[in-house]
């Protein structure tokens, strides 16, 4: 029997940390009239803060050096501090330095705590023991809205529990190119999956009202056309006509802005010459008049100085800093030095930046400040202390490591592996756990595994846990180095007694600069391992761990199955297991368009172009897109068939909002999750549209033979594009919908 189920968008924000309430206004408005300019100027600014040993192995690292924190919180006043630490120190820690620093801002003439923040990217990255979930890349996979919504709730309680009241996250870039670094932060290609995800995240973080034990400050980042970086490469120039920023990048930002945001960090790049952190237009005309953006808005790491020493713009140290703040930031994260608080000085008595920018920015950062409650208790609060380490984290960390997992080839249902197979467990990834959990993971570049929870597993450890050790072969082969030596030989030989090969490749866990690679290709080490193990006529399951897809063109049809695991986090070895076994039927599709080659670099929102209908033959389609698999594939162990697709009406009018209907069948044998997406196109537009775009998605879980119907609400916002004169507009006209390989047409007119 079918019943029906109808797309509710995530709940809206019911705006409860947005609007400061007027009681706060009135204290931040007396606080601001107390302060001197060297106050103000304190608030402005962001540090980060050497650390002192104290001797206590593992955690020595933890207690403020007393002089930089006096000097930071007493002398200069700053108003905010981060990171401090550079690799996870225990929760109790965190207590003790967040206690010293609380300690040192209610020795000055005002009390005005300070406010602390740091990456929590997927999960707490700094404390040990917390709960590590998939990358954005990997909830984008799953999506499950309503997940993304839950793990959220998980981080911003281990982060509140450890006294930090303000998260870094989420980053809403779009990542449209696969060789940048930070690809793994993004929700992927698609405009609607960032904006959906991200609104969702941040509603998350903050909707109790951030004066909850279980609540954080959110931030979006980074603002804005970051991902767009020309050379793939990290904080590299972007050129981006404004009708594609406008189109692909802002979208999500005006969506998190809704949804509640206290706070943006600006991307470090340069827009076609502008840097955006000095740039007024994008600062104050678009985030602030055209979105609404009313809280924080914060540079990244030492930006204003680079407007003078990288991107050559302001022609002094002071020039830089008043062009910053002139266009519109309000907190500096300087943060190894004290230039910035001097140079404003300077530059405010020289009337290079007017008081009302530094009275506008103090009123923002102390009305976060209030919001927090951080007035009334800027200490760790035991309330949100025993929010820490709940053991049903652990299941959630599961469940999202499940529902990333995306099955991408199962020849001959090779998949799932019977538990009595011998298999033969091999390749760099078998033997590692940075490289199933990627960046940010206990270490800024996850990379070192002493900080990881000692019951982290292995896929070597999670297979021979459930299969037992009788049925597992290895051969050791560690080190994603490009140039480490792989026993090709040895594995040749270790394969003879199995009867299939779980062959663990991808990459090791990277984060910003160090993550910059020359070309997509798998690493020739890996791929020599692939074709030897191809070579040895047993079949090989190809299980990738990686933040973005590596070109596996050459070898991808001797692979009888393929997983993409991404860095699903803290239980990615159990749940590639789980799926490999047949524990978990997998339901991940991608985010993303997994390329053939650097060529063919097309994304799945393409439009149609001349050269390619021309040039056509064998190798490419009409429309230029032929990805190894495309945007939003994914296998199952069962099948979903559809109904054809049914509409409210074929006209809709205005307002009006469509209803788009279509039935979802499980007709294999197995129980399982499967995700159901809208995508439409417009057939004839002002300027060329695109192919498709995707409108909706909703993730059902389906019985063996259960049917379900499920509904979309469309309105004529939903089918808007920018057009040439940069304004989102929805033509009348006739459009297509399509879900599943069914399609229904209809028209809009005003
Ligand atoms: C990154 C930001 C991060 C900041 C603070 C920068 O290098 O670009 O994403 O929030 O560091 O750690």
């Amino acid at each position: 029997a079918a019943h029906s189920q109808t797309l509710t968008p995530p709940a809206r924000p019911t705006p409860p940390v947005a609007a400061a309430t007027n009681a706060d206004k009135a204290k931040v408005e007396a606080l601001l009239k107390k302060m001197t300019l060297e106050e103000k100027i304190g608030q402005m600014t962001q540090l980060t803060l050497g650390v002192v040993a104290d001797g206590k192995p593992g955690v020595e690292e933890a207690t403020l050096d007393p002089a930089a924190l006096q000097k930071a919180v007493q002398t200069y006043g700053v108003g905010s501090l981060l990171n401090v630490v550079n690799h996870a120190v225990t929760v109790d820690r965190w207590g003790q330095v967040i206690t010293q620093i609380q300690d040192a801002a209610a020795k000055t003439r005002l009390k005005i705590p300070v406010i602390f923040g740091l990456d929590g990217i997927h999960g707490q990255t700094y404390t040990l023991d917390a709960t590590l979930f998939p990358q954005n890349i990997g909830m984008a996979a799953t999506r499950d809205s309503a997940l993304a919504h839950a793990i959220t709730k998980v981080a911003a309680a281990e982060l509140r529990a450890s006294g930090v009241r303000w998260n870094f996250a989420p980053v809403l870039d779009c990542g449209r190119q696969p060789l940048w670094s930070r690809f793994p932060e993004t929700y992927g290609e698609d405009v609607f999956i960032g904006k959906t995800m991200g609104s969702t995240v941040i509603h998350a973080y903050e909707e109790d009202g951030l004066r909850n034990p279980t609540a954080v400050a959110s931030c979006m980042k980074h603002f804005i056309g970051y991902a767009a970086a020309r050379t793939g490469k990290d904080r590299t120039p972007i050129y981006l006509p404004e009708i594609e920023l406008r189109e692909y990048y802002l979208p999500q930002f005006r969506a998190a802005v809704k949804a509640g945001a206290s706070t943006v960090m600006i991307n470090s790049g340069e827009i076609n010459g502008t840097p955006v952190h000095a740039s007024k237009y994008l600062l104050t005309q678009v985030l602030r008049k055209e979105l609404g953006f009313e809280g924080v808005v914060v540079t990244d790491w030492e930006d204003i100085i680079r407007l003078h020493t990288r991107h050559n713009v302001a022609p002094t140290p002071r020039a830089a800093v008043a062009m910053a703040i002139n266009a519109g930031i309000d907190m500096s994260m300087v943060p190894m030095d004290y230039s910035f608080p001097d140079l404003l000085k300077e530059a405010v008595q020289k009337g290079e930046v007017p008081m009302s920018r530094i009275d506008d920015a103090v009123r923002r950062i102390l009305t976060l400040k209030y919001k927090l409650g951080l007035f009334e208790n800027a200490y760790p609060e035991a309330a949100a202390r025993a929010n820490f380490g709940k053991p049903e984290y652990q299941d959630l960390a599961l469940q999202a490591a499940h529902e990333a997992m995306t099955l991408l080839k199962n020849q001959d249902n090779v998949l799932p592996l019977k538990k009595d197979t011998k298999v033969l467990v091999a390749g760099p990834g078998a033997q590692s756990i940075s490289a199933l959990n990627g960046c940010w993971s206990y270490t800024w570049q996850g990379k070192e595994e002493q900080w990881y929870p000692a019951n982290s597993k292995t896929i070597l450890q999670a297979i021979t846990d459930k299969v037992g050790a009788g049925n597992v072969i290895t051969t050791t082969v560690k080190g994603y180095d490009s140039d480490a030596n792989y026993d090709t030989t040895a594995l040749k030989n270790a394969a003879a007694n199995a009867a299939v090969i779980v062959l663990c490749l991808g990459e090791n866990a990277y984060a910003e600069s160090p993550g910059n690679i020359q070309d997509l290709v798998l690493a020739p080490n890996q791929v020599a391992l692939a074709n030897a193990a191809a070579a040895t006529g047993k079949p090989v399951v190809l299980v990738l761990s990686e933040g973005r897809p590596r070109f596996i063109t050459s070898f991808e049809p001797k692979m009888k199955g393929i997983l993409q695991a991404y860095w699903s986090g803290r239980k990615s070895a159990e749940a590639i297991a789980d799926v490999l076994f047949g524990d978990y039927n997998p339901d991940g599709i991608l985010p993303y368009s997994y390329p053939r080659s650097m060529g063919e670099m097309v994304l799945y929102d393409r439009k149609p172009t001349e050269e390619i209908r021309e040039i056509f033959n064998s190798d490419m389609t009409m429309d230029g897109y032929k990805p190894l698999f495309p945007f939003g594939f994914g296998l199952s162990y069962t099948t979903f068939s559809y109904s054809p697709v049914t509409l409210s009406s074929t006209t809709l009018k205005g307002n009006d909002k469509l209803r788009i209907s279509v039935t979802v069948t499980n007709n294999g044998s197995r129980d399982g999750k499967h995700t159901v997406e809208l995508y439409s196109r417009d057939l004839y537009a002002s300027i060329t549209p695109n192919m498709q775009r995707l409108r909706g998605f909703q993730k059902i879980d389906l019985k063996a033979g259960e049917s379900r119907t499920v509904t979309f609400i469309l309105d004529k916002n939903d089918l808007a594009f920018v057009n040439a004169d940069l304004k989102t507009v929805t033509e009348p006209g006739d459009f297509e919908v399509m879900i599943g390989g069914e399609k229904a047409k209809f028209s809009y007119s005003l």
